[in-house]
């Protein structure tokens, strides 16, 4: 496996991904980052028992909404925030969180403490280490990292056309201060929160990338034949795009092309 590590990166950086964080009603930052703080507020005064705890959980799942873009994703109740020299999300349960005096209560949790404390995504299993060394150097907010983070191929795609756009791969210096590209990265993976060409009835912005085939995600929707197969076709993809015309596909592409001539750009300045 790389040794890249990504679920907690800075003060300001971590990922939740893979606890569900993002499989939620509303998973915009506003949202999710006032959902984290009252649950590490509720859970500072609750005792460090099993009642107790079970107790925080019932209490979390009853005032929040539980409809799920993907039902079958469990999203964990012990997501919380982290609060030292920044703020980013993290494990309540944790033994070095707030309050638990060094004792590890993810044994309570869903999944159970081995798989919260040996679980690695496919994307840190199997991506290149240099892409992934470019997005810990690029992310400054934990999320649109941990949005990112799990898109194992959407991120494959983008750097694949980065790297053929260079005639090289990527390196460290790129996207180290100052650092261009690593703007260039982050603009990129933003279109997923944003992305206008979206299909009809796309779950959103949360990933379901375990790979047990459970919510494929379908490819691109076309709503006319003659929209043609894209240059772009597998970033496309990852973006669970739909397109109602050739003109839409065309402002897609543009879009694209766009962000790509700003790379050139940075190249030819340096
Ligand atoms: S989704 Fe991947 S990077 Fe994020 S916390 Fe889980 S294992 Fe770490
Ligand atoms: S208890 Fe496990 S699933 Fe829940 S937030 Fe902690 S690490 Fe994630």
């Amino acid at each position: 496996m790389n040794t890249v590590y990504l679920c907690q990166v800075s003060p300001d950086v971590s990922c939740g991904a893979c606890c569900g964080l993002y499989n939620v009603a509303d998973p915009s930052r506003e949202n999710l980052e006032a959902m984290l703080v009252r649950r590490t507020r509720w859970f500072a005064s609750v005792p460090r028992t099993v009642a107790g705890i079970d107790a925080f959980k019932a209490s979390v799942e009853g005032a929040e909404p539980q409809e799920r873009p993907f039902p079958d994703f469990h999203h964990c109740p012990f997501l919380g925030m982290i609060e030292n020299d920044g703020c980013r999300v993290g494990c309540l349960l944790h033994p070095l969180a707030t309050g638990n005096g060094g004792v590890d209560w993810r044994g309570l949790s869903h999944y159970g403490g081995m798989a919260c404390r040996t679980y690695f995504c496919p994307s840190v299993r199997h991506l290149p280490a240099r892409w992934l060394t470019a997005v810990r150097q690029s992310m400054d907010h934990w999320h649109l990292h941990g949005l990112v983070v799990t898109e194992r191929r959407l991120l494959a795609a983008i750097f694949t056309i980065l790297e053929d756009r260079m005639g090289r791969e990527i390196e460290i210096t790129d996207f180290s201060e100052p650092a261009p590209a690593a703007t260039l990265l982050t603009t990129l993976t933003t279109l997923k929160l944003h992305w206008p060409f979206r299909r009809r009835g796309a779950p959103g912005v949360c990933n379901y990338f375990f790979e047990d085939g459970l919510y494929p995600r379908p490819p691109v929707k076309r709503e006319a034949t003659s929209i043609p197969t894209s240059r772009f076709e597998e970033l496309f993809h990852e973006l669970d795009s739909g397109f109602s015309s050739v003109d839409s596909m065309e402002r897609a592409e543009a879009t694209i092309e766009g962000l790509l001539f700003a790379l050139d750009m940075i190249r030819t300045s340096q």
